[in-house]
């Protein structure tokens, strides 16, 4: 019997792949890397395995990743869509090989073979007297979305078969399964095309075409470079013996077929397969994440059959976290608006995993030390689920000899002022304020999105701007008015840029006091911590009067939070900024509702679930607005829940305690009546 602390794991567990899932195939923007994704899912398939009787329908294990939307019309797949089950290690390729000989007559030795695992999105197309009729994506495995328009697009999806060969195949209606995908060269093209029209980039090619072939517009499809490779014939007349002949048919046929596949004798040739394989990795022109390993003969494939979401006679053998070994040429230091000093590597151009890198993140010079990181040495980076890449060691090879300890600057870098290190810290500091890239930076906090939400005062406006002393704290920014033909006088500015850059500062001034709050820069003042305070303290007066005792006794407000807000609120230029920003216009009060009898008032909210048709963070700020709490955990004291796609233990727990439960719609519509 699984104790409670199995079952509560479990479900937490099948609650955070549902959230990943949502994200990864819904979305198309993970929040984490695949191989902790695996992990987690390792951890559920273990539990599920040693207590079967806690298996339920719905768990994710049950199910192939869903990426259904309302966007285009159903179709149930002939034959299920599967996924694959995954290896990441030579053990795990020698047990899947054990597996298969268990299950399979004691004559029968399998032979595999192994194939490039494609980093794109999966698709079927179905032909019928050899011409193109549907094409469908995975979806849940069993039912898929009709993209057919979209599909058609690619040029090297042929529309129309040869006819001799059909008949001699003996082929009617059949479908033919593939990997649609983009280039890294492409992707890099199109999305820094992207970051130019200030329009929403994504992460990897993968996410580009998973989102490209779910758009309305077939015209704009047509414009991505989506290419396909296919890897499976599926048909009833079809008589054929192995996956090698029908590979070799695809590309009879006229299909675009990768030709790089092993046929190997033994599961030691295919661990050396999947070696030589992840050494080419960063040599081809397009992605891939692994190698499929699959048993070639396909009555041995008829006889292992498949298990709930994979067939029994395949399996991924998955890369790790994108990694590649180049030269640490030096590091520099970059200081941020806080006067944090930090380091950065400047690497000797090298491709990874969709882009050319010469920078990557290390986080201080202890981490330099711990990691015996040295100029000139060559290092090992890594791309984990998100874009910054990081240096993760160094390799003791021929270049190590020469290399040399990296020495901590003994002045900013920048403006050569003292540096200092707090106790207690690993970051070094620039002791002075006016320190051209803490200036730079203050400004573009106080502009970015989650604050003042300047639209298109960004990274190299701001530099400018700095540079050509047209604004020297964030206070000038709602000056520049004044200084239009200066604006326009800027290089890549015309008339244009510089009015729209106008109107949105003017447009500016209608944010909340917490963002304003959060603007400001204070140290430790994240979003959250600026918005309990601007609740509590109710305007900017009440809260630069507070003492560190009064500030601290907010909930969940701590010691150093509290002693960083008297400091700034101390400070006389600091002081001087706000006065100034409160006769721009700035908002310096906090927005009071009615919440004398309203539907939000002391009722305590709790959030689960895929929400989709607000953020989190707003549905929060909602609640505190009209009055109400928002917590994380369900209790007896919660009031509501408000559950969103995929919701799990938190429904649960509030429908064992007979709690209220929301829906997304329920809940906006409370928010309605409000407004
Ligand atoms: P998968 O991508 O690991 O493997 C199955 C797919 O491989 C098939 O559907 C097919 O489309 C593709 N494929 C490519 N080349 C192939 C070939 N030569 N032969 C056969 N198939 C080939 O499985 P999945 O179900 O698409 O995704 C599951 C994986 O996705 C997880 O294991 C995880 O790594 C990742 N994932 C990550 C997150 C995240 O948040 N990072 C979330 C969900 C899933």
């Amino acid at each position: 019997m699984a104790d409670d602390s199995v079952i509560r794991r479990l479900e937490e567990l099948r609650e955070l792949i549902r959230r990943y899932d949502y994200h990864y195939y819904v979305l198309a923007e993970p929040l984490v890397s695949d191989y902790n994704y695996d992990t987690l899912n390792n951890e559920l398939l273990s539990i599920e395995k040693q207590f079967p009787e806690l298996i339920t329908p719905e768990s994710p294990s049950q199910r192939v990743g869903s990426s259904l939307t309302k966007d285009f019309p159903a179709y149930k797949h002939r034959f299920p869509m599967l996924s694959l089950s995954n290896t990441y290690s030579e053990a795990e390729i020698y047990d899947f090989d054990r597996k298969v000989r268990d299950l399979l007559p004691q004559q029968m030795q399998p032979e595999y073979i192994v194939e490039y695992k494609i980093d794109g999105v999966s698709i079927s197309i179905t032909y019928e007297n050899g011409l193109f009729v549907r094409a469908v994506t995975r979806g849940d495995g069993e039912t898929g979305e009709d993209v057919s328009a979209n599909i058609k697009t690619i040029y090297s999806v042929p529309l129309r078969l040869n006819d001799s060969l059909l008949q001699e195949y003996g082929l009617q209606t059949f479908e033919v399964r593939g990997e649609i995908y983009m280039e890294p060269e492409d992707f890099n093209k199109l999305n820094s095309e992207r970051v130019g029209r200030g329009e929403k980039t994504f992460a990897n090619p993968r996410n580009f075409s998973a989102g490209t072939i779910k758009l309305q517009d077939p015209r704009i499809v047509a414009a991505r470079p989506l290419k396909i490779f296919v890897y499976y014939l599926l048909s009833d007349t079809a008589k054929l013996q192995s996956q090698s002949e029908n590979l070799a048919l695809l590309k009879k046929l006229g299909f675009r077929v990768n030709p790089d596949t092993v046929i190997c004798g033994s599961i030691a040739e295919v661990v050396e397969a999947c070696k030589k394989i992840e050494e080419k990795r960063y040599s081809l022109p397009y992605e891939i994440d692994g190698a499929v390993i699959k048993v070639n003969s396909i009555e041995q494939q008829k006889l292992l059959g498949s298990i709930a979401k994979a067939p029994r006679w395949a399996v991924a053998c998955k890369f790790k976290a994108k990694e590649a070994i180049t030269r640490l040429h030096a590091i520099t230091w970059q200081v941020g608006r806080t006067g944090a000093i930090t380091p950065v590597a400047e690497l000797e151009p090298v491709f990874l995993a969709g882009s050319t890198i010469s920078r990557a993140t290390l986080h201080n010079y202890d981490e330099i030390v711990r990691k015996n990181i040295r100029t000139g040495a060559s290092v090992t980076i890594e791309k984990g689920g998100d874009v910054i890449p990081k240096v993760t060691g160094i390799v003791e090879d021929e270049y190590f000899a020469s290399s040399k300890p990296v020495v901590l600057p003994e002045t900013c870098p920048v403006c050569g002022a003292n540096i200092f290190k707090p106790d207690g810290e690993v970051a070094i500091y620039c002791e002075n304020s006016a320190c051209p890239e803490q200036v730079k930076g203050r400004i573009e906090h106080f502009a970015s999105r989650t604050a003042m939400d300047i639209e298109g005062l960004g990274e190299a406006l701001v530099a400018q701007l700095v540079d050509s002393h047209l604004i020297e704290t964030y206070a000038d920014i709602y000056e520049l008015h004044t200084k239009t033909d200066a604006l326009i006088g800027l290089e890549r500015f015309g008339k244009k840029s510089a009015l729209n850059l106008i109107a949105a500062i003017e447009e500016s001034k209608k944010q909340p006091f917490y963002k304003v709050l959060f603007a400001l820069g204070i140290r430790y003042v994240g979003i959250g911590v600026a918005r309990k305070l601007a609740m509590h303290f109710g305007n900017v007066e009440a809260l630069s009067a507070a003492t560190v005792e009064q500030i601290s006794s907010v909930y969940e407000i701590g010691d150093s939070i509290s002693e960083s807000v008297v400091a700034f609120f101390t400070d006389t230029h600091n002081k001087e900024l706000i006065e100034r920003l409160k006769n721009y216009g700035l908002c310096f009060i906090a927005e009071v509702q009615k919440v004398d009898d309203g539907f939000f008032k002391d009722k305590s909210f709790v959030l689960t679930g895929a929400l989709t048709k607000f953020t989190r963070e707003d549905a929060t700020e909602m609640i505190i607005r009209f009055g109400g709490r928002a917590s994380s955990s369900v209790s007896k004291k919660t009031h509501y829940v408000v559950a969103g796609e995929n919701a799990g233990s938190k429904l649960a727990k509030a429908l064992e305690l007979g709690i209220t439960v929301l829906n997304e719609d329920e809940f906006l519509e409370k928010i309605r009546d409000y407004q």
